[in-house]
């Protein structure tokens, strides 16, 4: 076997340098715990973020993915396969939904629905052609392909990748008022998430949906929710939209769809967005493969059978608690909602990474966002046990470290 320096080594001699990990190599995993080639156990807070939801390896997922493994994994949408349909049905009756779209990784998604409302925009409402204009949210993060990185605020994900595809507007995130003057006459959608993931878990003020959704109606304007990360129980609820009692006009889930198995994504729509696409215009090898469709249906039977999204408000409300006990003047805010929680430290603190770096020595794995939050974001599968397990471990580490 070879060892873990090694292994750091090979990917540092031949892997595009476009990733920092921590430097721990990772052989295992079994719910909410991953081990590393040496033998190190640790607790996962970051669950590739949200999409091992359902925690590593879990044993039905992965019996369905072997069982349909062996009978047939790919056909392309040229011939039906017997998994689609119930992987629509499933999905459909799920989340209240009227269509499904089925892709492989959440940018497929986005870009799916960016495709799709702009075809809604100019056949449905009328705009004109090549002038349809999409509001999005200033730290967004909706994934990494050309389209998506053209309406990105981040200069890193930006710098030296242009020319860049126009019709987006940007608006602060959480701030209605802002959205309502960035709508015009050729505004076809807003796509925006429910709580910003990767720009440090923000949460938008209560009642920024409800709003949202008000003038999205009154404006004829399609309320995109990229769900991918905060979707899938992740918050506590199935889709984090129902924190505010709202419904999309169009929702994107990815991730956790297929617990961390096989990259699956999916566009929902309830309304006719969907129903402009015609044979030919839109499309994928992979997407709505029956191995993808098996492994997504087990996946959302575990999360709901097994009360997993339950468990997420539960663990999630006591995770956060105690989080907000500890005393230390380093923590700058504690926040979250469900099992996506966050701390966000000064910046005098030094930045999170070595926070991180310290985390994992104690047996947590935890990614910073930016510079100075630590994402905490385990399986939530995750007990109360376990939950006190971490407590005790990020105490003393978040309490100051010099
Ligand atoms: C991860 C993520 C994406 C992109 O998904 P990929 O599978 O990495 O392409 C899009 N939107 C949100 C909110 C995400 O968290």
């Amino acid at each position: 076997m070879m060892l873990t320096e090694d292994l750091i080594a090979i990917e540092a001699r031949f892997g595009a340098n476009n990733y920092k990990p921590l430097d721990v190599v990772l052989s295992r995993g079994a719910g909410v715990h991953v081990w590393d080639t040496d033998g190190n156990r640790y607790l996962d807070c970051l669950s590739a973020y949200s999409a091992v939801n359902q925690g590593h390896c879990h044993p039905k997922i992965l019996a369905a993915m072997i069982e349909q493994a062996g009978k047939l994994t790919l056909t392309s949408r040229a011939f039906r396969n017997d998994q689609l349909a119930l992987f629509y049905e499933e999905l459909a009756a799920l989340t209240k939904s009227h269509r499904v779209l089925p892709m492989n990784s959440g940018a497929e998604a986005v870009e799916t629905a960016i495709k799709s409302v702009r075809k809604w925009g100019y056949e449905v409402k009328g705009i004109a052609e090549d002038q349809a204009e999409i509001v999005v949210c200033a730290n967004n993060f909706h994934g990494r392909t050309l389209g998506i990185i053209s309406f990105s605020t981040d200069e890193t994900a930006r710098k030296s990748f242009g020319p860049f595809l126009p019709g987006f507007r940007v608006v602060p995130f959480g701030d209605i008022g802002a959205f309502e003057q960035a709508i015009s006459a050729n505004t076809i959608a807003f796509l925006v998430e429910p709580i910003q993931g990767e720009a440090g878990v923000l949460i938008p003020p209560a009642g920024y949906f409800t709003k949202v959704r008000e003038v999205c109606t009154a404006n004829n304007v399609m309320l995109i929710l990229d769900e991918i990360q905060t979707g899938l129980g992740r918050t506590g609820k199935l889709l984090a939209e129902e924190h505010e009692a709202i419904e999309a006009d169009v929702t994107l889930v990815g991730k956790a769809l297929s617990g961390g198995f096989y990259p699956v994504s999916a566009v929902l729509s309830n309304n006719e967005v969907l129903g402009t696409l015609k044979p030919g215009q839109h499309g994928s090898t992979f997407g709505g493969n029956p191995l993808a469709c098996a492994v997504a249906r087990a996946a959302l039977k575990v999360l709901t059978e097994e009360g997993m999204i339950e468990n997420a408000a539960v663990q999630g409300d006591y995770f956060l608690q105690g989080l907000k006990d500890i005393r230390s003047n380093v923590i700058r805010d504690v926040r979250g909602r469900g099992l996506m929680l966050a701390v966000e430290l000064h910046p005098q603190a030094g930045g999170a990474r070595r926070y991180c770096e310290a985390l994992r020595r104690s047996g947590i794995l935890a990614k910073e966002t930016h510079d100075h939050t630590i994402r905490l974001a385990p399986p939530l599968v995750i007990e109360r046990e376990q939950v006190d397990w971490a407590l005790e471990r990020l105490t003393p580490v978040l309490s100051g470290m010099n």
